[in-house]
């Protein structure tokens, strides 16, 4: 496996939560994997025990005996961020990356590890497929290995000017339409769908909403292209980290068929969030990057009406700037309805899985989602948009679901919420049909074997 970041050794997002959890199940289902990334500031920070192989090559184990190779590159790799800074991306992630990607492929021929499958990870490791087809194709160790591309979130893509094309070490022949070149640019994930030999998302209706003009970032027509070897795998959930039964966070542990304690975790958070504790009225919480795709576009619109209605709600994020704005005069305005957190705290999140009534996800897209499903498991009734990794995992029987983007279709999702709340029984069926739900990362490394196996036909 080939990854920019992985856990615990390096996260911005989910991609990293994903290579970190998924080696795990596949070797207890007796694959062998290894897994590739670069070596940072962080990683080196971190405390692991982490051995050199040479110069070049450190490396650690995790799981039983899954090896970990970190790419090292002191100029490259030894910064403070993994893309870049406050200011913006790092100006020779090309260089970077491309170095990653050759440097990884190298790796295996050192270590004599000849896998069956090399399986990429976004925009950053999307070269790996392109340097085997092309400057590794002559070479004997490299013949009849099969690639798999994962795509976590297609607005990232590693777009580059046209001028550092050269620096790939790839023929000019490649800078064309149908394979590295983007609207005159180099787009290194454009390169990665076109030279694997599949590709996958992290949820199946987001592999379908790719393939369109909504949803594809331009890179929809090169997506429908390759859609008989374009499949969609949900990711799992690491129920040892979010669990109600075992969570450390939490005032009082509970789970489905003890569900009276969260009752406690309720009134922990109104206290925490200083609002008035009401068993009446619903508690709505919101953890989310503060960003557009997270629906924070319809939810400022139609935040005044939601603060109208008879809930509370305890927001927990940080994002962009105006959103940060927006929610802080509304806080003001509406102190015994709204309370905002706009900070990164991952224990104050536990809290509020386990402490509200509603989860509210209204992403304009989702490629997967975490949020829902931890909210699923701590009885947190979601309410979503339906759109991506949201459509897959929540529907009438363990949700709330709109499918108009509007603030409108948000507010009358939430009206009609209120009136379910008010009704136990079906309160309770919601909830515990929720907590009910297994999206463990077994069930996912069982579909990636069966996507493996498929290249391998
Ligand atoms: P994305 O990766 O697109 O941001 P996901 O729903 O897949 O969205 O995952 C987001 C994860 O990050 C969830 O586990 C969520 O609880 C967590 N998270 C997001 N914002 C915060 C925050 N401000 N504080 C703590 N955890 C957060």
């Amino acid at each position: 496996m080939f990854a920019s970041e992985v856990v615990p050794f390096a996260k911005t997002g989910g991609l990293a939560d994903v290579v970190g959890a998924l080696p795990l199940p596949l070797e207890r289902l007796k694959h062998e994997i290894i897994v590739i990334m670069p070596f940072y500031k962080k990683t080196k920070a971190a405390g692991f025990k982490i051995e050199d192989l040479n110069s070049k090559i450190s490396t650690t184990t995790i799981g039983k005996k899954i090896k970990v190779y970190f790419i090292k590159k002191e100029e490259f790799f030894n910064r403070p961020g993994l893309y870049g800074e406050k200011e913006g991306d790092f100006p020779d992630n090309l260089n970077r990356f491309s170095y990653f990607c050759r440097e990884a492929l190298k790796l295996l021929k050192e270590i004599e590890f000849r896998p069956q499958i090399l399986h990429c990870h976004d925009w950053q490791s999307s070269l790996v497929p392109v340097y085997l087809k092309t400057t590794a194709q002559g070479d004997e160790f490299y013949k009849g290995i099969k690639t798999l591309l994962t795509i976590h979130n297609l607005a990232y893509q590693g777009l580059f000017n046209k001028e550092e094309f050269p620096k790939l070490g790839l023929d000019w022949s490649l800078f064309n339409m149908e394979a590295l070149e983007f609207y005159g640019k180099v787009n290194l994930l454009k390169a990665g769908i076109v030279f694997s030999d599949a590709i996958n998302t992290v949820s199946p209706t987001y592999a379908k909403e790719i393939q369109t003009k909504e949803f594809g970032c331009g890179l929809e027509g090169v997506l429908i292209r390759r859609r008989d070897n374009l499949f969609g795998i949900l990711n799992g959930l690491d129920y040892q980290l979010w669990n109600p039964k075992t969570d450390k966070f939490i005032l009082k542990n509970y789970d489905k068929d003890n569900i009276e304690g969260k009752v406690k975790n309720k009134e922990a958070l109104c206290k925490l969030s200083k609002l008035p504790s009401r068993s009446d009225i619903p508690l709505l919480g919101i953890v989310s990057r503060l960003t557009q795709q997270k629906g924070f576009d319809i939810l400022s619109e139609a935040m005044e009406e939601i603060c109208s209605l008879p809930l509370q709600l305890v927001i927990l994020g940080t994002g962009e700037l105006n959103y940060h704005r927006i929610l802080e005069r509304l806080a003001r305005k509406f102190p015994k309805k709204l309370r905002t957190f706009l900070k990164f705290d991952n224990v104050l999140a536990h809290k509020i899985y386990a402490g509200c009534d509603i989860f509210l996800m209204p992403s304009k897209y989702e490629p997967c989602g975490l949020g829902q499903m931890i909210s699923l498991k701590y009885g947190t009734i979601p309410l979503v948009f339906k759109t991506g990794g949201l459509t897959d995992t929540i529907d009438k029987k363990n949700g709330f679901i709109f499918d108009q983007y509007s603030p409108s279709a948000l507010v009358a999702k939430i009206k009609e919420m209120l009136l379910v709340f008010k009704d136990k029984n079906r309160r309770l069926s919601l909830m515990k049909r929720g907590m009910g739900c297994n999206f463990s990362w077994t069930t996912a490394a069982r579909n990636y074997i069966g996507l493996y196996h498929h290249l391998l036909k």
